[in-house]
């Protein structure tokens, strides 16, 4: 397991009358609502420097494994995919190891597959993975397969409920090392349970949220490369409380700041 990690390397930034404008126009186009009344060219002051980054290393990058993708297929195919470590094997339909960009510079950690989940396979795919795909695509800028995306669990739990400290425990090998070979420069943790297990903290997800946090890729706090860390909310959590999806769009804005991606107008 990782351990506790939660220095404050970036505070978030001053906000001007301007900027609030621009943000909750943005917010409230990824999230849904088409049309609100704000001046042309208040947007024009909110992209940040670095228009035209990619979201995906180049192979040739120094951080990053070249031979992440091939290490991913035999971790999924010969440990994953028939890993009796917990109970969930006997539940489980398909398990669920992750998806997109071996070499992507942004990284998506949930808890745990759900329903939708658990029949395809694929991370992300029910009600809460359209809602992620519209905060990357619509919100980011960026294609859904640039980025990786994956669980804390790979299994999923029965109806859904929380995963049990064991199961966590026997499971958080197969992230540390899915993280540790892709070697993002961010990652994002939605919801309470990735950002506690990732953090090895017992706050809650408002408090952490909103400000990066140190992750060491060896799972040992000192004995690896860092990586900035962002806990948000999930989305299913959002599309409960969609009150609180200005904050995630905040804190989505802070990543691809980090990231020198420009701020999305579409
Ligand atoms: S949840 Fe993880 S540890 Fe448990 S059976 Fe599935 S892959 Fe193995």
């Amino acid at each position: 397991m990782p351990t506790p990690q939660s220095n404050n390397l970036t505070a978030p930034p001053e906000v001007d009358v301007r900027a609030a404008l621009a943000q909750q126009f943005m917010s409230d186009r990824l999230f849904g609502v088409e049309s609100v009344p704000v001046p042309v060219g208040a947007l024009a002051g909110m992209a940040a420097p670095g228009a035209g980054a990619s979201a995906v290393r180049p192979r040739s990058a120094a951080s990053g494994d070249p031979e992440a993708g091939a290490r991913l297929r035999v971790l999924d195919e010969r440990e994953v995919q028939t890993c009796r470590k917990c109970s969930l094997s006997k539940t489980r339909t398909k398990t669920v190891f992750g998806c997109g960009s071996p070499q992507a510079r942004l990284v998506f950690v949930g808890e745990a597959p759900g329903f939708d989940e658990d029949r395809t396979g694929m991370p992300f795919v029910g009600k809460a993975g359209a809602l992620l795909t519209k905060m990357i695509e619509a919100g980011m800028g960026l294609a859904r397969d640039e980025v990786y995306i994956c669980n804390v669990l790979k299994c999923r739990p029965p109806s859904n409920r929380d995963p049990s400290a064991d199961e966590i425990l026997a499971c958080s090998a197969y992230l540390q090392q899915q993280l540790e070979w892709i070697h993002p420069e961010v990652i994002i943790a939605l919801g309470a349970p990735a950002a506690k297990t990732l953090l090895c903290t017992t706050s809650g997800i408002g408090k952490l949220r909103g400000r990066f946090h140190e992750y060491d890729l060896s799972g040992t706090k000192g004995a690896g490369p860092v990586v900035s860390l962002m806990p948000t909310y999930h989305p299913a959590y959002l599309l409960r409380n969609p009150g609180e999806k200005g904050k995630t769009w905040s804190d989505l804005q802070m990543v691809m700041a980090k990231l020198g991606l420009p701020i999305s107008k579409k």
